[in-house]
């Protein structure tokens, strides 16, 4: 008997998005991450369709715990 689970929806949330669904080509493209804002609670990426360069997304990147010396 094999049981088989699905990914974590948690876990696949946590991983670098390379498809996103562009509102241009109106399927699912690869995009590429660029660094729009940097804010004081993280950096802001956009991502942008490698197809058309229409912005598919946005994501803020909380900044990584500081690590004591
Ligand atoms: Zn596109």
């Amino acid at each position: 008997m094999t049981m088989r689970r699905p990914p974590a929806r948690d876990a696949y949330d946590q991983l670098e998005a390379s498809m996103l669904l562009c509102p241009k080509c109106r399927v699912a493209q690869p995009v590429r991450k660029r660094l729009l804002l940097v804010l004081p609670q993280g950096d802001k990426y956009e991502y942008v369709c490698t197809r058309c360069g229409s912005v598919c997304g946005d994501k803020v990147e909380p900044l990584p715990p500081r690590r004591l010396a």
